[in-house]
């Protein structure tokens, strides 16, 4: 079995037949499914997508960067009103981007340190997102994970949270892995000028690999331009197994181990 730990199913671009595509994913192999629900707009239907797929979805709920400008303060206690339900599996995704121009880093990081409490208060993991900006000073994988040397929550499970399309250089990965972070891969890893992030995968291992597609967004190279969905998981994991020099069947194994050690079992 394998698990999308990174959807956004609840984009307008599944209105047309979301249902058709969770069940083609699950018929491709697919058994569990994350949905990322990262804007407040949003969570209510994160909510509902686990209510239609009971046992086999679950749900993040958090503030994008991208709402560091527009986010009143009130709706982050909806948020904890959300990560307080069964079907909650993770804080997410939050974070730091510095591609779109959405705020000041403090600014980002005040929104990022607002929601990271709540981790601890619900012990979940959380789910990372980073993505540098146009210049090398603009990284948002030194900003992130140096703000999260004074991250205190420490679950029993095996880590606490996930850098969700791994994009970042082996020094990333590794300051990452030291957090008690594992890496998220996805159809970018795939991508020809992503050489870097398929060495920086290598290298971290396939114990602190977990696979997701971001889907509608990054499908695999062989797949540009087309939307992406979760029924992709098993063409990621391939190339995933082609490149580490695996099994098929050992990726699964380790990714489907290494999602429960991120989210518990579900
Ligand atoms: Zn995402």
């Amino acid at each position: 079995m394998l698990i999308e730990t990174h959807s956004h199913l609840n984009d307008k671009a599944f209105d047309a037949d979301r249902r058709e595509t969770v069940e083609r994913a699950f018929a491709a192999g697919v058994g569990k499914i994350v949905e990322i629900a990262c804007q407040p707009s949003e969570w209510a239907q994160g909510e509902a997508f686990c209510a239609a797929w009971p046992g086999r979805a679950r749900c993040a709920f958090g503030a994008h960067p991208e709402y560091t400008r527009t986010l009143a303060p009130e709706v982050l206690a909806q948020l904890e009103g959300y990560l307080a339900k069964p079907c909650a599996i993770a804080l997410g995704e939050v974070g730091v981007d510095h591609w779109w121009d959405i705020g000041p880093k403090e600014s980002q990081l005040a929104l990022l340190g607002l929601q990271l409490p709540l981790c601890a208060k619900f012990d979940k993991p959380a789910v990372f997102h980073a993505r540098n900006g146009r210049t090398p000073e603009l990284n948002a994988y030194a900003d992130l994970l140096a703000d999260l040397k004074k991250w205190d929550y420490k679950p029993a499970r095996r880590f606490r949270g996930v850098l969700h399309c791994f994009s970042g250089t082996w020094e990333d990965a590794k300051a990452g892995l030291d957090l008690g972070l594992c890496l998220g891969v996805n159809g970018a890893f795939t991508y020809k000028k992503n050489g870097a992030v398929r060495e920086a995968a290598k290298r971290a291992g396939i114990e602190n690999i977990v696979l997701e597609t971001d889907c509608p967004y990054l499908p695999p190279e062989g797949s540009r331009g087309k939307r992406n969905d979760p029924s992709f998981i098993p063409e990621i994991a391939a190339m995933v197994a082609a490149h580490l020099g695996l099994s098929n069947g050992a990726v699964a194994e380790k990714t489907t181990a290494n999602a429960y050690g991120l989210f518990g079992e579900f």
